[in-house]
């Protein structure tokens, strides 16, 4: 197939899906067949081209793509056309990747339903009347739905892999600092990835080896070479993969909380995972306890500070107050009452709170004392277990509005599998593990630091 033929076939399938899906804020066909044809044009006349070159991609809307409006979810971009490209999205370009499309998000990346957008709802493709995931839940549902082949997403607490196990697909959360961070449009920066979403274990590893890479315009960007995921995912693909590995059930994570139908999904992928060799340990990690109230407590505090910047001044809404004086004050106060949703607005009232001044080590201090606790797990765990498994959720994907998403603390106690890895700063993958009840189960695989190859290896062996 030439990429002009691949790209209009997503694009039909897009055209013909969307009115239900909602996977997309913004469609970039134009884009997309411009892309497509220069890729056709080069292959016609032998030149260099990328092995992914004419493979199309999504990117969420929250990565900077110039000239194409980049919304984040929120009322407050709505409009926004950015000057400059995302270095993740700069990457998909030169590897001749045609942009299909902005998928949908919570506000912000906040959220793990996608509900929470000022774009309307992105339904499940298994099951209409259920919730993606989030807060990458369009780029996953963009692929669950084969609008797209494979979906560039961000993780933060678990918006990649949760939407990844909800909708039956591979999800990754790379090291921290394996993908550069410019022009991703910043929720909590020490806990931000941009990871893949894709079909398959190899699919997400050709789309992690595009993004990866170091970036001098991303401080904590990794130096020195990006190992070879694609052909550690060949590797684990061959066979045999599993011989001998320590797969660690991490105590905390498994068990009570967790559905009926989830923990025997995870525990007959466990059955499957021995009978090729694995070793099943147990391990204990007893600061994980306390993990979920550190990440609601670091999270909201970096996001208090990185939204301040939406002032109505710079750029983006500007609403001027009804009456009174046009002072920068009163118009920040409007622009940020217009243009935000309740929930930026509460975890920017946490985060200004914990920061507040006499509030600043009780709470902001004792998390940091927590992530410390949880890295220092995490490093004694990888001492009995080469990676750690869990489910990726306690639950399946769950129904619209009144069953969970009203209120914010059921929501927040759904990503209690998924945080610990951002906050030790550590890779994880979202694997598809069966079905219960007709909906996909995800399992979770975690690796130490910079070993995201492991992953790939392990997890195309347990696929
Ligand atoms: N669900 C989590 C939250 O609401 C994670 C979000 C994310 O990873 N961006 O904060």
């Amino acid at each position: 197939f030439s990429a002009t033929e691949v790209t209009r076939a997503h694009l039909d399938r897009i055209e013909q899906v969307e009115g239900t899906v909602n996977a997309f804020i913004t469609v970039t066909g134009d884009v997309a067949l411009a892309t497509a044809a220069e890729v056709d044009r080069k292959r016609a006349a032998g030149e260099d081209l990328h092995p992914f070159a004419g493979v199309p991609v999504t990117h969420k809307d929250l990565v900077v793509t110039s000239g194409i409006t980049t919304t984040a979810g929120s009322k407050i971009l709505a409009d926004w056309v950015p000057p400059y490209d995302g270095t993740v999205y700069r990457r998909t370009k030169a590897a001749g990747l045609p942009l299909l499309g902005k998928t949908n998000l919570d506000e912000f990346a906040m959220g793990s339903s996608t509900e929470h957008s000022a774009f309307g709802n992105t339904t499940n493709p298994w099951d209409t009347t259920k919730v993606p995931g989030g807060s990458s839940g369009g780029a996953a549902a963009s692929v669950a739905a084969f609008e797209s082949p494979f979906s560039v997403g961000t993780d933060t607490g678990g918006s990649v892999r949760q939407p990844a196990a909800f909708t039956g697909t591979v999800g990754v959360k790379p090291t921290y600092g394996s993908v550069s961070r410019y022009g991703v449009i910043a929720m909590a920066s020490s806990l931000d990835q941009v990871g893949p979403v894709a079909r398959s274990v190899i699919d997400a590893a050709a789309l992690h080896q595009i993004l990866a890479g170091h970036d001098p315009h991303d401080s904590t960007s990794l130096p020195g070479e990006v190992p070879d995921f694609l052909a550690a995912a060949q590797q684990g693909a061959s066979g045999g993969a599993l011989e001998g590995v320590r797969l660690g059930v991490v105590k905390q994570l498994a068990g009570e909380g967790y559905e009926d139908g989830v923990s025997a999904a995870f525990r007959s992928a466990l059955d499957l995972a021995a009978a090729q060799g694995a070793e099943i340990v147990e391990v204990d990690c007893p600061s994980l306890g306390y993990a979920l109230d550190a990440y609601y407590l670091i999270m909201p505090s970096e996001v208090s500070s990185n939204l301040a910047r939406y002032d109505g001044m710079r750029f983006g809404l500007r609403v001027e107050p009804e009456d009174g004086p046009v002072t920068a004050e009163t118009v920040m106060a409007a622009t940020r009452a217009a243009g935000f949703g309740a929930e930026v607005k509460r975890r920017i009232i946490l985060g200004t709170y914990a920061l507040s001044a006499g509030y600043y080590d009780a709470y902001y201090g004792s998390a940091q004392k927590v992530r410390t606790l949880v890295q220092r797990d995490f490093a004694a765990a990888f001492e009995q277990a080469d990676v750690l498994v869990s489910p990726t959720a306690p639950t399946t994907a769950f129904g619209f509005g009144a069953e969970k998403s009203s209120d914010p603390m059921a929501l927040y106690l759904g990503d209690v599998a998924t945080i610990p890895a951002n906050l030790a700063g550590i890779p994880g993958m979202s694997l598809p593990a069966g079905l219960s009840e007709g909906l996909p189960v995800g399992f979770q695989l975690l690796a130490p630091a910079h070993e995201d190859a492991r992953l790939y290896r392990i997890g195309a062996g347990l696929e």
